[in-house]
């Protein structure tokens, strides 16, 4: 593994011209459209992998969650009256929208930090089973060179904190992406 990260850094690092004594690299290496195949090759896989109606059916969920959650406190005058509203007994004096807003930030923000981490967790897992599906067509070398690319360009951070990023980030460091893509065992892991 150490060894194929060092290849990965090696490559985004010249890719920078941080490093000018050498005059080739994964990027300029790979041809335009091979890394754009490649890349179209990861989303195909999305697609072919239920990844993308599995999203839709996550985000009706989750929003079915928050409301159906939301209906139980919804005329809550304690949630209202904890930020200073006062509002009488009536519903109608209690609008719908500002409650919702003190309930998503108070009640329902503990629920959404967890959610947020599984479905990260969920996120990356398809990720890395795109990649796989990209690098089953024979793409691998490519995909590498269009993530380092895209990467580069949006000025992503490459190596960032392990933990930073598995709770924050919906996608896996470049890295960790290119280095399961060329380490056999770990993309084996997956399957
Ligand atoms: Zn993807």
């Amino acid at each position: 593994m150490d060894r194929v990260k060092g290849f990965i850094y090696y490559h985004i690092l010249s890719f920078m011209n941080i490093q000018s004594n050498h005059h080739t690299n994964i990027v300029s290496q790979t041809p335009t459209i091979y890394r754009l195949l490649a890349i179209l090759g990861h989303e195909i896989g999305h697609w072919r992998l239920w990844h993308t109606i599995e999203g839709f059916v996550i985000t009706q969920a989750y929003t079915l969650c928050l409301f159906l959650a939301f209906s139980y406190v919804q005329t809550s005058t304690e949630l209202f009256g904890a930020f200073g509203f006062t509002c009488g007994d009536q519903s109608e004096s209690m609008p719908m929208f500002v409650g919702l807003l003190l309930f998503m930030q108070t009640y329902w923000t503990p629920v959404d930090k967890l959610l947020t981490f599984v479905l990260n967790v969920n996120s990356r897992r398809n990720e890395f089973a795109a990649d796989r599906y990209s690098k089953n067509l024979g793409m691998s070398k490519d995909l590498a060179a269009g993530l380092v690319k895209i990467s580069v360009e949006n000025l992503g951070n490459m190596v960032p904190d392990p933990l930073y990023s598995a709770y924050h980030f919906s996608h896996p460091p470049v890295v960790e992406r290119i280095a399961a893509m060329l380490d056999g065992s770990e993309s084996k892991k997956d399957k």
